[in-house]
């Protein structure tokens, strides 16, 4: 690591410990040629993980955009904390293809599988917007589906 103030590369470490979030690595380091102290992070770095939309585009996969879609479809359905963790599936279950770059068909697809699980009346919505449904019947066929594949859970 350069020194901040005489730009030597050589320094010693003489702390290490995790940030207060859990994050990250705070590292004390000491230059040894003018004796300076800096402090030095270290951080995880994911992989970028992008979306290729059906336009062609290709962004950033973002999380809270998943979030947010998934908020809108569940709305006073489902609690904050379900979507959260939801969302967190949907991140992982993408990255554990192992792709660079997922279609965001991919995306809505993993959206509506936790929504699945969740309440079905998210995840209808969801699949209204997302599926792009011309008419009732669409409806009909994507919850006939839902009985099919998804028995009611004994309670
Ligand atoms: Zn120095």
């Amino acid at each position: 690591m350069r020194c901040p103030t005489c730009g030597a590369d050589d320094d010693r470490v003489v702390d290490s410990r995790p940030s207060q979030d859990g994050q990250a690595i705070r590292r004390r380091r000491e230059c040894r040629r003018c004796g300076v102290r800096f402090t030095t992070f270290e951080r995880i770095e994911l992989p970028e993980l992008l979306v290729r939309k059906r336009s062609g585009d290709v962004l950033p996969f973002d999380r809270s955009k998943v979030l947010d879609g998934m908020s809108r479809a569940a709305k006073g359905r489902v609690p904050a904390a379900d979507l959260e963790r939801a969302a967190t599936e949907v991140e992982a279950n993408l990255r554990a293809a192992d792709q660079r770059e997922v279609s965001s068909e991919q995306v809505g697809l993993q959206v509506l599988a936790q929504l699945r699980d969740l309440d079905p009346v998210a995840y209808v919505r969801f699949a209204s917007v997302y599926k792009d449904f011309q008419g009732p019947e669409d409806f009909e066929k994507e919850l006939s589906s839902l009985r099919k594949d998804a028995p009611p859970k004994a309670r």
